[in-house]
């Protein structure tokens, strides 16, 4: 068993019981992680919270050296952590080779940012006597991070990055499915002499560890990735102790592809952002709506670039032209997936491509297509988190925006366009939190990036990721006569 990591230790928990992380691909079991309870989180919190006394009054750029510290050592040990990534999520090694470039990356940019936090000067009226205020911008205490299994590593780390080099110690909970790879970030962090108690993770089941992490009274602050029901959840348990959230979840982006598109690069660019990660994806077109005038022209397209998808295992090479794509993550999730496409295949959707079942060991799901099933089909109004792409033909944009906006999800959308006009249109029009032009859904570490509606609130990436990890405190300073 791997343990769980509190105040800088190793531990197998106050019960001692084991869970099993299990391969995708093979169904084996890989290792097995401590089963948190809530006696461990309280130990990780407090943890957290004797480290924060000293954590916080540290130089941000002796912060941002540790940071910069433990970035090398992910560089020193990246084989090693994406194959430990392949294994416990299933994804294929050049996208498990992807995520830890991406958690690299923003680590870096959230180092930089660090010694950039700046507060403000006021000048205040004299009338009662003289003063002036300054905003300070201080750190909240100990935030609890809760991280889903489709990006591990990226998830964490557009928590764990703002989160420390503002100031703050934490207490992460990955997945139960996908706590490997985070326990060795984890220990890197801790090799490159984080003091203890700064990082902790708690291993465990959601359900299990969850409430007691989201209502321990020393939490201040709870960052939390994952499906809509489950972060209504978290809201609720928050509410009483008014702590301060990001939400960032799910999902099913709309992707409108005009008369005017590249019709090559939209078929390339449609078929990454669905089969990527075997589509278990927050962000990824799940919705296509396409102009009459391209219809047909974008699926011929499309059925030739997503025929070459091979399922396999993650860390076999295809043999060119094919593509790898991994399993599913679970079992649960495939049998999800099966169910959402028959539905839709009820509801009149036609299958292009895929669809058959899948016999023998793994998780495995053939990428499929299928166009114009009924608008109150599961795969127009719920979440598809699999390798599912439905497509729909429209007649204009005022139809494109109508369906794009005919979900309770909120978090991306995009249009494959060169006319001025329609992108003025998506980008003011479509209710989204992040929009892309003639581009794939893809969380640039650069940009604030959040959803709307059922999607969540909340910024995470950008500036404003490491806003939601400070309070801004005004201080008026008198007695200057
Ligand atoms: P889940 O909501 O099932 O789980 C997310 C995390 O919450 C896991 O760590 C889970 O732990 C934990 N959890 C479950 N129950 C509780 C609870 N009662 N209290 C506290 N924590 C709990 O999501 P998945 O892991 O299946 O991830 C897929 C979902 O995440 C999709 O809906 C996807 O769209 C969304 N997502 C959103 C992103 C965004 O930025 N908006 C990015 C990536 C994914 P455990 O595994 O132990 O149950």
């Amino acid at each position: 068993m791997t343990g769980m990591l509190i105040a800088g230790e190793r531990t197998d928990g106050a019960a001692g019981e084991g869970i099993d992380v299990i391969d995708p691909a093979t169904e084996e079991r890989i290792d097995s992680v401590p089963r948190g309870t809530a006696a461990d989180v309280d130990a990780a919190v407090e943890a957290a919270d004797r480290a924060f006394v000293d954590w916080q009054k540290t130089d941000a750029e002796d912060r941002a050296n540790l940071l910069r510290k433990a970035i090398a050592l992910i560089e020193r040990d990246r084989k090693d952590l994406t194959m430990s990534l392949v294994h416990e999520q299933g994804k294929p090694v050049t996208e498990a080779g992807g995520e830890i470039h991406h958690l690299i990356h923003g680590l870096n940019y959230y180092a930089d940012l660090a010694t950039k936090v700046r507060g403000s000067y006021q000048p205040l009226p004299s009338a009662l006597s003289k003063a002036y205020g300054m905003v300070i911008r201080r750190p909240m205490g100990v935030v609890a991070a809760i991280v889903p299994n489709n990006f591990p590593l990226t998830l964490l780390g557009t928590k764990l990055a703002p989160a420390l080099m503002a100031g703050n110690t934490i207490v992460v909970k990955p997945a139960a499915t996908t706590p490997l790879t985070t326990l060795k970030i984890a220990e890197l962090l801790l090799e490159a002499e984080f003091p203890p108690g700064v990082v902790n993770v708690i291993t465990g089941k959601g359900s299990e560890v969850g409430d007691a992490l989201v209502t321990h009274d020393k939490v201040r602050r709870v960052a939390f990735t994952g499906s809509t029901a489950v972060g209504r959840h978290i809201m609720g348990l928050a509410a009483p102790k008014l702590k301060r959230l990001t939400m960032e979840l799910g999902g099913s982006d709309p992707v409108i592809v005009a008369p005017d598109a590249n019709i090559k690069a939209a078929a390339r660019g449609i078929a990454i952002g669905r089969f990527w990660n075997c589509g278990q994806m927050c962000l990824g077109g799940k919705r296509i709506y396409v102009f009459d005038e391209v219809y047909d022209e974008l699926l011929e397209q499309l059925t030739r670039t997503v025929g070459k998808y091979e399922p396999g295992l993650g860390w076999e090479k295809a043999e060119k032209p094919a593509i790898r794509v991994g399993p599913l993550h679970t079992a649960d999730g495939r049998d999800e997936i099966h169910a959402q496409l028959q539905d839709a295949l009820d509801g009149g959707g036609e299958l292009v491509l895929g669809g058959d079942k899948r016999d023998g060991t793994g998780y495995f799901v053939n990428p499929t297509i299928v166009t114009n099933p009924a608008l109150d089909s599961r795969v127009a109004r719920e979440e598809t988190f699999g390798p599912v792409l439905p497509i729909w033909k429209v007649s204009d944009l005022d139809e494109a925006i109508r369906l794009s906006n005919d979900s309770e999800y909120g978090l991306g959308a995009s249009v494959w366009t060169n006319d001025i006009r329609t992108i003025h249109r998506v980008a003011n029009e479509v209710e989204a939190g992040m929009k892309w032009v003639n581009q794939f859904h893809y969380g640039y570490d650069e940009l604030p990036f959040g959803g709307v509606k059922q999607s969540g609130y909340g910024k995470e990436h950008g500036q404003e990721g490491l806003d939601y990890y400070l309070e801004d405190i005004s201080v008026v300073v008198g007695g200057l006569e």
